[in-house]
């Protein structure tokens, strides 16, 4: 199986990791001036990325003011810089514990401030860790805003269903992203995928920690999914493919001595699409991987079809011709459709690839291996 090296590249969660830091004296809150000549706080000079722009949606299309709640990693890389270009979106204000900010947008220390200073904002996109997910968003829903979630929805399946019946019965849109799946090549598989037998397919999800996640000690607590943080990704673009559905038949989770969640995972899956009982469908998450980084997904037909995504999915081969690559934009497709959910005032809450996570920790089998240090 051939592996890229990582220049340049590949699914989202891979940007180079950028900590956000900023001292609890840069705090300015809602209803303070923002700015008193000191340089914009968000850190590492990419403020300029996110600066709020005149925005000119077409006349007639309703826009939406959206606040974001934790600015970490992909808030700083995704959110806020394609909600700053999209004209569907007004950036109203940001929640952050440690205070990060931006220009000319209010910052606040807990949802309940925010909510209180805005009482008019729409919808809120919640990018903190999964374990503390199901509160924040009962309590935005408690505040009559729309939600959306970062991925994973929730650190369980009853938190995540509970988010979903909770959101309707109120009323509200709520929105699990996967952005891995808002592809033009996943499209693509899956509609040559469609009606076909599957005669084999693979996983191939490995990727070095300390290179993507460094620092996040929150990777490792029990209700954050360790490799099946990344790993999630590769089976949200495996539900969205797959012509029919598909069951986790057994799993080997390894965990490090001195952790709570894994660092590799082996999966054995079947599906209702299989060709016939010798189809072998599996998956292989690794967090250990030094050098070149895999996030490959290799199927083959009962016809005798062979595709092949790589690149997290931005790129698909059939037969071994390159067939589709489009830049990425993942999260400029997560907001469009955001948008769509808004106008109809619908709900989006897939379970699939959470399902088959929450089944591999019931269905594996534990090993421990060696401790991890950073
Ligand atoms: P991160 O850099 O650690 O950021 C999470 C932020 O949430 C923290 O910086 C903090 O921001 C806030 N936070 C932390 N603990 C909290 C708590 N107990 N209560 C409330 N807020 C808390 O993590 P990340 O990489 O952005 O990942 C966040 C989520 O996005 C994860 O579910 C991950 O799977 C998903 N995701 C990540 C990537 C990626 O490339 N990293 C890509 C796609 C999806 P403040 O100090 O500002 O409050």
């Amino acid at each position: 199986m051939t592996s890229f090296a990582n220049k340049g590249l590949s699914a989202l969660d891979h940007g180079e990791a950028r900590v956000a830091r900023a001292p609890a004296s840069e705090f300015v809150g809602y209803g303070k001036a923002p700015f008193d000549g000191a340089p914009p706080l968000l850190p590492n000079g990419r403020q300029s990325a996110y600066l709020p722009r005149s925005k000119r949606g077409e006349p007639g299309v309703k826009s939406y003011s959206i606040g974001v709640i934790g600015i970490g990693k992909i808030t700083q890389d995704q959110h806020l810089p394609v909600i700053a270009k999209d004209p569907r979106f007004r950036l109203a204000g940001l929640v952050s514990q440690r205070g990060l900010q931006q220009p000319d947008v209010p910052t606040f220390r807990t949802p309940a401030e925010l909510y209180a200073a805005l009482p008019d904002l729409d919808a809120v996109a919640i990018c903190t860790p999964p374990s503390v997910r199901h509160a924040i968003a009962r309590e935005a829903l408690d505040a009559g805003k729309h939600v959306l979630l970062e991925k994973p929805p929730a650190p369980t399946m009853a938190e995540m269903n509970d988010l979903t019946s909770y959101a309707a019965a109120r009323g509200k849109v709520i929105f699990a992203t996967w952005h891995s799946q808002y592809n033009a090549a996943v499209d693509e598989a899956k509609k040559r995928l469609a009606g076909k037998k599957i005669r084999s397919l693979h996983i191939e999800w490995k990727e070095d920690v300390r290179r993507w996640h460094p620092g996040q000690e929150w990777i490792w607590d029990a209700g954050n999914f360790g490799v099946f943080d990344p790993g999630i990704n590769a089976l949200s673009i495996f539900t969205k493919i797959m012509p029919a559905p598909a069951f986790v038949k057994s799993a080997d989770l390894v965990y490090p001595a001195n952790r709570d969640t894994p660092i590799a995972a082996s999966l054995v899956l079947t599906s209702l699409a299989c060709e016939n009982a010798a189809s072998r469908l599996t998956a292989e998450f690794d967090w250990r991987q030094e050098g070149d980084q895999s996030w490959n997904i290799n199927v083959a037909t009962g016809d005798g079809v062979a595709l092949r995504l790589t690149h997290g999915g931005s790129k698909l081969l059939v037969d071994g011709a390159l067939t589709v690559e489009a830049p990425m934009a993942e999260y400029e497709g997560i907001y469009r459709h955001f948008a769509e959910l808004l106008d109809a005032g619908r709900g989006a809450m897939d379970a699939a690839p959470f399902q088959l996570v929450a089944d591999a920790f019931l269905v594996g089998r534990r090993t421990t291996t060696e401790a991890f240090v950073w």
